[in-house]
């Protein structure tokens, strides 16, 4: 039986970074560039005061101290987003507001705290004509300005294709007058239940029946990842309906399907079946518990993975398997979990098998600690509903120790767990 990872890496060989689409730059947030972004322009496209104060020439205050201002006449002002009339001439200043141009002739910015003007702050400024500031403070040129291309250069490659796109870059796009750009598109990702005793949420309960709730844990999962769900409904455990169901998955552009259920050895296990019938199918069984009963394999080229029907089962491979999938189908290269290695407060079976136990991780006087999250027996959807994290139990392993060092998944981020990292 083959390992997570050669699994892994199977199914990775069959899933390329999808091609890209223009979106609006709102729209790129959390996906991965698929484009290099050079800097047309400037940024900022002008020399602009950092501070409120006065536009000067340096020369002119050199000697300026608090105990000997030096005055200089108030020919102006300027505001952010205007630009300055007057020229800066020798002995002249003009009050300037941060963010504005730097008017002709002034080479440094004097702020208002070191003027006469910040002990008048709040009681109006006198009106120009015939003002005079006090410098108290000697300015040296360029000081208290941001110079044109201080953030980036014109020219200046910014963004790299690959790169996740998070509100800072977006901010830059926009400073930049983007208003679309191009990140790998978003995979499509048909997801089918299986079984005969599954009812539709609305439906009212009926013997023998259970409410199928894999269809929606497995659409918010592939939400979550960022990919697209579509949902083909529950297949009965018949071969024509099976294979009518995956066949419209294809008719309306699945990049991937997620199955859930008919991949364990029962007489109505049908995926694998009508897999190797439709498609090929490429391997059957993972060496891990949970989640022994995957299944993958191509239809018409498209991959399927063929997840448990236990609930808890199938979102433990999803994990694994289905969630790199779909971000390498959106182009990102980091495909794995964050991981913490957190002591063990209570001890865990295991069965040999590459293990997997739903805990909830906690920080404690430094370090982090982990305790079940309750019972693991597949099905048990509350132990997941309570979880952070997922403890990876090795091959070979059947009992960690309280007190031993296990490597766990991070699912979340819960308070006090992520401000440590
Ligand atoms: P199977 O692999 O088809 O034998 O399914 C294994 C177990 O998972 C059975 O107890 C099924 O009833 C259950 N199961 C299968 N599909 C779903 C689903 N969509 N939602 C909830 N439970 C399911
Ligand atoms: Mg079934």
């Amino acid at each position: 039986m083959i390992s997570v990872e050669e699994a892994l890496a199977e199914i990775l060989s069959h899933v390329r970074p999808l091609e890209s689409e223009r979106v609006p730059i709102l729209e790129a947030l959390g996906r991965v560039l698929a484009e290099e972004i050079v800097a047309d322009a400037d940024i900022p496209p002008f020399d602009n005061s950092a501070m409120d104060g006065y536009a000067v020439r340096a020369a002119d205050v050199a000697a300026a101290t608090p105990d000997s201002p030096v005055r200089l006449a108030v020919i102006g002002h300027v505001a952010a987003g205007h630009v300055a009339r007057e020229r800066v001439m020798p002995g002249t200043a003009i009050r300037i507001m941060t963010g504005a141009p730097l008017p002709e002739g002034a080479d440094a910015v004097v702020p208002i705290e070191d003027t006469d003007d910040g002990d008048r702050s709040g009681r109006g400024q006198p009106e120009l004509p015939g003002r005079v500031v006090e410098v108290r403070q000697a300015v040296s040129v360029g000081d208290h300005l941001r110079p044109a291309g201080e953030a980036v250069r014109r020219g200046e490659r910014v963004l790299e294709p690959g790169q996740v796109i998070r509100p800072q870059e977006i901010g830059l796009l926009a400073s930049l007058g983007h208003e679309t750009v191009a990140v790998h598109r978003r995979p499509r990702v048909a997801i089918l239940a299986t079984g005969d005793e599954l009812l539709a949420v609305h439906e009212p309960p009926a013997p023998g029946k259970i409410r199928s709730s894999n269809e929606y844990t497995h659409a918010a999962l592939v939400m979550r990842t960022g990919g697209i769900p579509l949902r083909l409904g529950i297949a009965r455990d018949h071969v024509a309906d099976l294979t009518a169901r995956l066949r419209t998955g294809l008719e309306v552009g699945a990049d991937l399907f997620l199955t859930s259920g008919g991949v364990s050895v029962g007489d109505y296990d049908l995926v694998k079946k009508v897999l190797g019938a439709e498609g090929q199918m490429q391997f059957w069984q993972v060496n891990m518990k949970p989640g022994r009963p995957l299944a993958f394999g191509l239809l018409a080229g498209v991959p399927l993975i063929g997840l448990p029907g236990n609930p808890t089962s199938a979102m433990v491979s999803f994990e694994q398997f289905a969630r790199p999938a779909i971000l390498k189908m959106l182009g990102h290269t980091r495909l794995d979990r964050p991981t913490v290695r957190a002591i063990l407060d209570e001890p865990i079976r295991s069965r040999g098998q590459r293990g997997y136990v739903w805990v909830v991780v906690a920080r404690r006087e430094g370090r982090y600690h982990a305790r079940r999250a309750g019972g693991q027996g597949s099905g048990v959807l509350t132990s997941m509903v309570r979880a952070n994290g997922l403890a990876v139990v090795p091959e070979g392993t059947c009992w960690l120790e309280a007190g031993s060092q296990v490597t766990v998944q991070m699912l979340d981020w819960p308070e006090g767990v992520e401000s440590d990292l």
